[in-house]
């Protein structure tokens, strides 16, 4: 009887065995593209724990960049991207997160869920880490860094810097992820505006990836910054300088004034002297 039980038990853990290295060994696929080794996601169960293997800080450039280079033409044309695109906000883990960081001081930032304060950012990000990984939707969201090659996260990141050395295969890998997302985020036959946005996405992104260093990413511009605050303060600049000078303006008036009084009261004192 033990060693039936124990036979048994033997199959049991070689069977968990093979399934865990099943897991862990198989490729993080997504329409029949390998992602980029850099992030992803992978959902190892240890009891109810879910690890991530997403870099929230990529995520968050390519969402930078995606706001920026991108989704300022997208509203222009007013398409709405579909949840199959990988670059649709719900596709980003991290975006609920993001969405609940509030950045109230220089040295305060608050998380949305909880109400708790932080003086860095990199300590809240530790925080939704330890405290609020449950609410990401680990099932149907994707890593949205995963898509960093194609939309030039490093220049983003290096920008300003050295440029390093171009690889013809790494530039071939990062085109053919940058054409698949232009594809399915904006299928050219759905209308105009697609097909519109489709050769945007192609200029913009997806040119660049090239060590024949012909285009440069971005080409197409970016969302110009609101300079609202600028404006504001130039007024109140400009208005504090008016009143500056007229302030002097009007005391060297009055003090000129004054001189004169007195200069007339000295000639009349000085004329009523010799009587
Ligand atoms: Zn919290």
């Amino acid at each position: 009887m033990n060693k039936i039980f124990l036979r048994y038990h033997r199959f049991f853990v070689f069977l968990l065995l093979t399934r865990v290295s099943l897991t862990a060994s198989l490729p993080h696929t997504h329409n029949g593209h390998v992602d980029s080794d850099t992030a992803r996601i992978l959902n190892q169960e240890h009891g109810d724990v879910h690890r991530i293997h997403c870099s929230r800080e990529r995520s968050r450039i390519a969402w930078k960049i995606i706001q920026e280079y991108l989704t300022p033409v997208v509203e222009k044309e007013k398409y709405n991207i579909s949840r199959t695109c990988r670059l649709h906000p719900e596709n980003d883990i991290y975006r609920d997160q993001e969405h609940h960081k509030s950045h109230i001081d220089i040295y305060e930032w608050q998380c949305g869920y909880c109400k708790k304060t932080f003086y860095e950012e990199k300590h809240l990000d530790q925080h939704f880490d330890n405290r609020h990984s449950n609410l990401l939707n680990l099932n149907e969201s994707q890593c949205l860094a995963d898509v960093c090659g194609a939309l030039h996260c490093d220049h983003d990141i290096n920008s300003g810097s050295k440029k390093s050395k171009c690889n013809p295969a790494a530039a071939a890998r990062n085109k053919h992820l940058c054409e698949t997302l232009a594809d399915s985020c904006f299928p050219v036959n759905t209308g105009p505006a697609a097909s519109r946005l489709h050769e945007f996405f192609l200029h913009q992104f997806c040119d660049a990836h090239s060590c024949a260093g012909s285009g440069k990413p971005f080409s197409r511009g970016r969302r110009k910054k609101k300079n609202g605050f600028y404006i504001a303060a130039s007024v109140f600049l400009v208005t504090l300088l008016l009143f500056y000078y007229l302030y002097i303006y009007l005391y060297r008036r009055g003090l000129k004034r004054e001189t004169q009084m007195l200069k007339r009261i000295s000639q009349a004192g000085r004329k009523k002297k010799p009587s």
